[in-house]
């Protein structure tokens, strides 16, 4: 049954409506939702679709927590990223991670392309786990 989870979700850095239901499904621990959500993230691939949405969500949240004063541009998320931090990542979030680059400082810009590309080798287990911790990522903190 459609229905609407009246969550708060700040989740500023993703504006696509299906990714905000997705997160709003998790945050409300609504399983249906979560089951539908997921699956139609796990289904869109492509360019600025659903997991492209988080995908972009979270690479720009963990920019802006892991970028340091010396931080040069433009960087992988997975050089970015802390080593303590890289270890909570399962090993296909990680080589999505080598895929996301961030052009700058102060933009919200990262290309996906190539973590778009190493998504669509992943089994479907693995592709599920990505999109866990990508989901979780983007809802520490929130909720
Ligand atoms: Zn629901």
């Amino acid at each position: 049954m459609a229905h609407r989870h009246p969550t708060a979700l700040d989740a500023e850095h993703v504006t696509h409506p299906a990714a905000r239901r997705l997160l709003k499904a998790e945050l409300a621990n609504c399983a249906p939702c979560r089951a539908r959500a997921g699956s139609e993230a796990l289904a869109d691939l492509e360019p600025s679709g659903v997991f492209d949405a988080l995908l972009r969500g979270y690479a720009l949240k963990r920019a802006q927590q892991w970028r340091t004063r010396r931080t040069r541009y433009p960087v992988t998320l997975a050089d970015l990223a802390p080593p303590h931090e890289l270890r909570f990542l399962g090993r296909a979030t990680h080589e999505v991670a080598r895929g996301c680059v961030i052009e700058s400082r102060a933009g919200h810009k990262v290309a996906t392309t190539d973590a778009l590309a190493e998504l669509r080798l992943l089994t479907d287990e693995e592709r599920a786990a990505v999109l866990g911790d990508v989901i979780d990522g983007i809802l520490e903190g929130e909720g």
